[in-house]
């Protein structure tokens, strides 16, 4: 199975799925999409549903990954999802309440849902290199705003050949996070802290991904740039599998009846989770509606609803800071699927020309089959982890709540009775702080102090990855100039 970019209209050279996983980006920009769609059949099904999470995920990836053998994939799986660090189970659904179960993403290694994809990735990528003949050592660069940082330094560390380096703004995250980073474990990682805000050290890395003379000496030296960046084939893939997951366990549990669905409503930010659920759906698992939920940075919402996607806009910092997006990557990937790659091509040019463009009236139709868009504000955000909190005994982070929220939304407003799994993308514990004063009513003592005093407050047992975090030994203290990442790199690589 070839992979082809979304904006490719001759379609006549593919890449493999190593080369795509390797090269991150297609060259004209778009991002790579396969060929064609295996489909889920009723016997694959019913055999995934008799094993373990990482055998569903190996077998699921195979169908798109031809030139990885099962064994290999297997082998990264279990290793991936092992269950040492996936310790509530890799994606257990959790029932809140006649008709609506949490898919909860987050026991596992930093307490939120992109571990799913950034533990197997690594795997993928090493495998890539030597899959494509490739000597030198891939070099990882990641600017962060917080929880991408984590994820991927867990995923990458002592993976072979493979070096990361993760900028961070040194007050642009929080407590819990910088501490999270700074004592990272791993020989092949580093970390560093920059004077300045994200989008300086985003700005920083991308200046890095564009100097020819920089790849020049990487070169020389025995590297090649890459990303772990959430538009990568190797990190959407793995996403699929959970929604099949859930699925065979609903199924398991007889909530879920032969020949019904079920409706998916994802709290989104780059739309790659909730399109992970649609290529699932289009493969042919029972997926009814999907519900796209946005915080009050909404412009998917707007856009599902008119049709018109529109950038240009006031952003907001909101309790659900991994939703804060005014650019949805992956929602290029749903536009060549709904429009075709002329006009995604054209979409998008558009998107970077004048920050906005509308689509035409059959794909926002086809669109319209699958999705509807719901927001919560930070109102409606708080009052959801209190009320769900006070009926149902659930604690729920920022994220899961606008997701529960906008839920709640649809369901109101529909009628649709069909069971509703809500992903749950990360622990209550990762924002402590928030969480405490929407069950509490009143604010914590302080961001760390917080873990402590919300379980003592619900008897929640603190997610394990951010127990004892305060007393761990903290081995990265650099903090640069921005205008010095560039020596940074070289300084960590020796060159
Ligand atoms: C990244 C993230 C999201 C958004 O997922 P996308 O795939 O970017 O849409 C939602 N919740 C949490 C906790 C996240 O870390």
């Amino acid at each position: 199975m070839n992979y082809f970019s979304t904006r490719d209209t001759r379609r006549d050279v593919g890449v493999s799925a190593a080369q795509a996983i390797k090269q991150g980006l297609a060259g004209d920009g778009g991002l790579f999409v396969p060929e064609t769609l295996p489909a889920l059949t009723k016997e694959f099904l019913s055999e995934l549903c008799r094993d373990d999470y990482a055998t569903r995920a190996a077998k699921v990836m195979k169908l798109f990954l031809e030139d990885y053998t099962y064994e290999e994939l297997l082998e990264d799986c279990q290793k991936a999802y092992a269950p040492e660090s996936f310790r509530g189970g890799a994606a257990p659904l959790h029932k809140v309440e006649d008709g609506l179960y949490s898919l909860e993403m987050w026991h596992v290694p930093t307490a939120a849902f992109k571990d799913m994809a950034l533990q197997i990735m690594p795997r993928l990528l090493s495998r890539a290199l030597k899959k494509t003949g490739e000597e030198r050592t891939a070099l990882i660069l990641v600017a962060t705003s917080g929880d991408t940082g984590k994820a991927a330094l867990e995923g990458y560390r002592d993976i072979d050949q493979i070096k990361m380096i993760v900028f961070y703004p040194v007050d642009g995250v929080s407590r819990v996070q910088k501490l999270q980073m700074a004592t990272q474990e791993g020989d092949n990682v580093r970390v560093l802290a920059i004077r300045g805000n994200f989008d300086d050290a985003q700005t920083g890395v991308k200046k890095i991904f564009g100097d020819a003379a920089v790849a020049e000496r990487l070169d020389k030296g025995g590297y090649l740039l890459s990303s772990a960046n959430s538009i990568n084939w190797g990190r959407l893939l793995p996403q699929i599998v959970y929604y099949v997951s859930a699925w065979c366990d609903l199924t398991a549990s007889g909530d879920l009846k032969d020949g019904e669905t079920f409706n998916v409503c994802v709290p989104t930010g780059n739309f790659g989770n909730i399109f992970a659920a649609y290529l699932a759906r289009c493969m042919g698992l029972p997926i009814g509606k999907l519900i796209c939920a946005s915080n009050k940075n909404h412009v998917l919402t707007d856009f599902l609803q008119t049709g018109t996607y529109d950038r240009n806009r006031p952003f907001h910092l909101t309790m659900s800071p991994s939703m804060d997006i005014l650019i949805s990557s992956n929602l290029e990937r749903l536009l060549y699927f709904t429009a075709g790659s002329a006009a995604t091509a054209d979409y998008m040019a558009q998107l970077n020309k004048n920050g906005c463009y509308t689509v035409d009236a059959a794909t926002k139709a086809e669109i319209d089959r699958v999705f509807v868009g719901y927001f919560a504000d930070e109102n409606d955000t708080a009052a959801t982890i209190h009320k769900v909190w006070e009926n149902n005994h659930y604690l729920s982070d920022t994220h899961t709540a606008v997701a529960l929220s906008c839920a709640d939304k649809y369901m109101t407003e529909t009628g649709d009775r069909a069971p509703m799994v809500v992903a749950s993308t990360a622990s209550p514990y990762k924002f402590a702080n928030d969480v405490y004063r929407a069950v509490a009513c009143k604010d914590a003592t302080d961001e760390l102090a917080a873990l402590d005093e919300l379980s003592a407050l619900t008897g929640v047992e603190i997610t394990y990855p951010l127990a004892g975090l305060a007393s761990r030994t903290v081995r990265f203290k650099d903090v640069i100039d921005a205008d010095g990442m560039t020596d940074s790199v070289y300084e960590t690589l020796g060159l």
